[in-house]
């Protein structure tokens, strides 16, 4: 179901804006980048995380990340004529990519810096089962292998990790997320060890 910004005025009382960035924050205004100013009593930061991209040297076009559903659909028709994709990343998006790209008979290389996948959430028991089913569904597993860096060869991306070299047709890159705390530092809010905004606890 898809509500418009239309809907939430007329049906909720809520002034909805989309396409619309807060560029600016201040203790009782913000003022957004087509330059309208809203004025707060309280203010909620929900601004998200945006994906995480290693600091390591990477060309070429076809290296993507998966953040928001268009990029899914958008990346869905790109990789239709290609063959081998590599993930880099075995956390949670990378799995389900994974897991859509082999349904969709994509050759699938998955590269990983930890010894067994969803190693943030899970014992290693458990994570020897998700081993040996993504291996049974076919996923080529590279695990405990740092990728160094990500060059462009022709149409084909190469991968250099510090355990080998794969060519592949595309790379998606799936290794995490950073909270979005631009506005939260312009208020001097207190960031916490993971990076997201320090909250007291209740
Ligand atoms: C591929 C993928 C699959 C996922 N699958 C699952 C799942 O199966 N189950 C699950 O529970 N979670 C899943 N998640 C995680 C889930 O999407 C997030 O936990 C959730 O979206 C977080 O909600 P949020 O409102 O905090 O942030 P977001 O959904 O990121 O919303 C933040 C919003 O703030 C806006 N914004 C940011 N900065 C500004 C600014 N300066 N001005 C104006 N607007 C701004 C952004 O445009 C965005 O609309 C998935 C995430 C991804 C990427």
């Amino acid at each position: 179901m898809h509500y418009t910004p239309d809907y939430f005025r007329k049906e909720r009382g809520i002034d909805v804006r989309t396409n619309e960035t807060v560029v600016e924050v201040d203790w009782n205004y913000v003022v957004t980048d087509r330059g309208s100013k809203v004025e707060w009593d309280y203010l909620v930061l929900a601004t998200g995380a945006s994906p995480v991209i290693p600091n390591i040297p990477i060309e070429g076009n076809n290296v993507f990340v998966i953040h928001h559903p268009a990029d899914a659909v958008r990346l869905r028709e790109i990789l239709e004529s290609m063959s081998t994709v590599s993930i880099i990343g075995t956390g949670y998006i990378g799995l389900e990519v994974a897991e859509a790209l082999r349904f969709r008979g994509k050759d699938v290389i998955m590269i990983g810096r930890s010894s067994y996948p969803l190693r943030k959430s899970l014992d290693e028991d458990v994570g020897r089962i998700i081993t040996n089913e993504l291996i049974k569904y076919g996923v080529k597993l590279r695990l405990n292998e740092r990728v160094l860096e990500i060059n462009n060869r022709g149409n084909k991306q190469v991968i250099i990790t510090d355990g080998g070299k794969y060519v592949v047709d595309a790379v998606i890159i799936a290794t995490g997320i950073k909270p979005n705390i631009e506005l939260a530092r312009q208020l001097g809010l207190r960031i916490g060890e993971t990076g997201a905004v320090w909250l007291m606890s209740t």
